[in-house]
C-alpha cells in the first residue's frame, strides 16, 4: 500500500466515523440538521480523497470527461430536484434517489464483470448478488415513485398468475446468480438474472398498494445499501462498504420500526393487496355527521384548558403549518396548554410531521410521539384533527378491518375533537372512520389552510 492509498484509507475511515455519528445526529429532531450536514460533509470528504486516489493513478483524459459529465448531471439534476420538491413530494422524490443508487451499484456490479476475465467464486458471487439486487431495487423504487406520484395506480395491481410469475422470476434471478458465482456462461446468466430481477421489482411493488407504501420505500432503501456494499466488495472499495452497511443496516431497522407502527408484518406487505391507494369517496360510517363552523369550534378552542393538535397528511397537502402554529400560538397566549401529537406514519413517509411542524418553528418540546400523547388525550378538552384521518381511526382497535392492530391517536377520548378536512372521504388506507360518526366529533369542512386561519380570524374576533 502506498502512503497515498493509507491517507485515502484514513480519510474513509474518518468520513464512516462522520456517518455513524450523523446518524445519531439524526434520532432527534434538534440535532438533526447538523447530522445530515455532518454526513454530507463526509462524504464530500470521501469523494475528493477518491479523485486524488484516481488522479494519481493517472486516468486517461476519456475517464476525467466521464467523471465531470457524470458528477455534472448527477449533483444538477439532484440539486435541482431537492430545492424544488414540495415536502408532499418528498416521498416520490427518495424512491427516485433511491432507485439511482440501486442502479448505479448494479451497473458498477456489471461493469466490473465484464473488466475482469476471472473474477473467482466469490468476487463473481458478489457481483451476482450485487446486480440482482440493485436492479430490483432500481425497477421497484421507480414504480413506488410512480404511485405515491399519482402516475401509477396507487391500489394494488395483482398481475394475473402473480404469485406462479415472482416465482419464477425470484427463481430464474437465484438460477442465474448461481451460475455467475460458479463462472458458466459468461455474461449470459448475469443478464438473464439482471433481467428477472427488473421485472420482479415491478411485479412486486405494483401489486402493494396504499398504506404499506412507506415500508416498501424504506425496504427498498435497505436493498439498495446491500446493493451498494456488494459492489463496493466487487470495487474493492472500503467507502463503498462502510457506506452500504449503514444504508442496508438503517434501511432494515427503519423498515421493521414503521411495519411495527402499522401492524403490518413485513411478509403481508410484501406479499401486497393491502388498501386502495387513492382518497376514496363519500365515507358513509353508518351514523350520522355533526358539522361545526368556525366561529363555535373557535370558542370550543379558545376556552379549552387543554388543546392537542394533530396534524396529517391533509395538512401537508394544504401547507397549513404555519397556519396551524399561528393558531397555536394565539391560544397558549390565552392560557391554552396546546401540544402536538404525532403519528409515526402520519403523512406520507417517516418523520412527515416532525419536518413539516419544524419548518413552522413549532418547538420540539411541543410534539409530543404517539406513546407520550396517548396518556393526554382523556384530559384533553380539544383534539383538533387537521387533514389525519387513518391514524386516527378507532376502527383499528377492531378485529376485520383493513388497518386492525395498527396503532393509532385516541383522540375520541378527549371531550370533543374537532376535525378538519374537505369532506367525508376516505385517508390512504381506503376505508370509513368512525371518529366522524362518534357523538363527541365534530367536522369542520373545508381545505386546511383556509378553515385554520377562519379559526385564528374566529379566535381573535371572539378574545379581541
Ligand atoms: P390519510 O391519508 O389517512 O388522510 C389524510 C386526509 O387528509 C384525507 O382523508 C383527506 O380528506 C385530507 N386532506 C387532503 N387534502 C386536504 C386539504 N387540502 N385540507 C384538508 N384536508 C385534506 O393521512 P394520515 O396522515 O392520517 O395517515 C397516513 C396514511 O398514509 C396511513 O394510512 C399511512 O399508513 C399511509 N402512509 C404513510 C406514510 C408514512 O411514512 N408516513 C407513507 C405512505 C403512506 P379530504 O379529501 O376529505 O380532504
Amino acid at each position: 500500500m502506498t502512503a497515498l492509498e493509507a491517507a485515502v484509507g484514513a480519510v474513509y475511515l474518518g468520513a464512516a466515523a462522520c456517518f455513524v455519528l450523523g446518524l445519531h445526529l439524526m434520532n432527534a429532531p434538534p440535532t438533526a440538521r447538523r447530522g445530515n450536514a455532518l454526513s454530507a460533509g463526509g462524504m464530500a470528504a470521501a469523494l475528493l480523497a477518491t479523485l486524488v486516489l484516481v488522479a494519481a493513478r493517472g486516468a486517461a483524459p476519456a475517464a476525467w470527461a466521464v467523471i465531470a459529465a457524470g458528477t455534472a448531471i448527477g449533483a444538477g439534476a439532484g440539486l435541482f430536484a431537492a430545492l424544488r420538491v414540495r415536502m408532499t413530494a418528498m416521498p416520490q422524490l427518495v424512491s427516485l434517489f433511491n432507485a439511482v443508487g440501486g442502479g448505479a451499484a448494479a451497473l458498477i456490479g456489471g461493469y466490473e464483470f465484464g473488466a475482469r476475465p476471472d473474477p473467482g467464486t466469490a468476487v463473481a458471487a458478489v457481483i451476482a448478488v450485487d446486480v440482482v439486487i440493485g436492479t430490483a431495487a432500481f425497477s421497484g423504487s421507480l414504480v413506488a415513485a410512480g404511485k405515491l406520484d399519482g402516475r401509477l395506480p396507487g391500489r394494488p395491481v395483482l398481475l394475473p398468475a402473480r404469485a406462479v410469475l415472482t416465482a419464477l422470476l425470484a427463481l430464474t434471478a437465484a438460477v442465474g446468480a448461481v451460475l455467475v458465482a460458479a463462472g458458466t456462461g459468461g455474461a449470459v446468466p448475469l443478464a438473464v438474472a439482471a433481467a428477472a430481477a427488473l421485472l420482479l421489482g415491478v411485479a412486486g411493488v405494483l401489486a402493494i398498494g396504499g398504506a404499506d407504501m412507506p415500508v416498501v420505500v424504506s425496504l427498498l432503501n435497505a436493498c439498495t445499501g446491500l446493493a451498494v456494499a456488494m459492489a463496493g466488495f466487487a470495487l474493492d472499495n472500503s467507502m463503498m462498504v462502510i457506506a452500504g452497511a449503514l444504508v442496508g443496516a438503517s434501511g432494515a431497522i427503519l423498515t421493521k420500526l414503521m411495519a411495527d407502527a402499522m401492524n403490518r408484518p413485513l411478509s403481508a406487505v410484501v406479499a401486497g393487496g393491502f388498501g386502495t391507494g387513492d382518497g376514496g369517496p363519500a365515507a358513509g360510517g353508518g351514523g350520522d355527521v355533526q358539522r361545526i363552523g368556525a366561529d363555535d369550534a373557535a370558542i370550543r378552542l379558545a376556552y379549552a384548558a387543554r388543546v392537542v393538535m394533530v396534524p396529517g397528511y391533509g395538512l401537508a397537502a394544504a401547507q397549513a403549518q404555519h397556519e396551524l402554529r399561528e393558531l397555536a400560538d394565539l391560544l397558549a397566549e390565552r392560557g391554552v396548554r396546546v401540544d402536538y401529537a404525532v403519528h409515526p406514519v402520519a403523512g406520507r413517509m417517516p418523520g412527515h410531521m416532525n419536518v413539516l411542524l419544524a419548518e413552522a418553528k413549532v418547538p420540539y418540546e411541543r410534539m409530543k410521539e404517539m406513546e407520550q400523547a396517548n396518556p393526554d388525550f382523556p384530559r384533553t378538552d380539544v383534539a383538533l384533527v387537521v387533514g389525519a384521518n387513518d391514524v386516527t381511526n378507532p376502527a383499528a382497535r377492531r378485529p376485520g378491518t383493513a388497518i386492525s392492530g395498527m396503532p393509532i391517536l385516541d383522540v375520541d377520548k378527549a371531550e370533543t375533537v374537532i376535525v378538519i378536512k374537505r369532506s367525508l372521504g376516505h385517508g390512504y388506507a381506503g376505508i370509513d372512520n368512525e371518529l366522524y360518526t362518534a357523538p363527541g366529533t365534530r367536522m369542520l369542512l373545508g381545505d386546511a389552510k383556509e378553515a385554520l386561519a377562519s379559526l385564528t380570524g374566529a379566535v381573535k374576533a371572539l378574545v379581541g
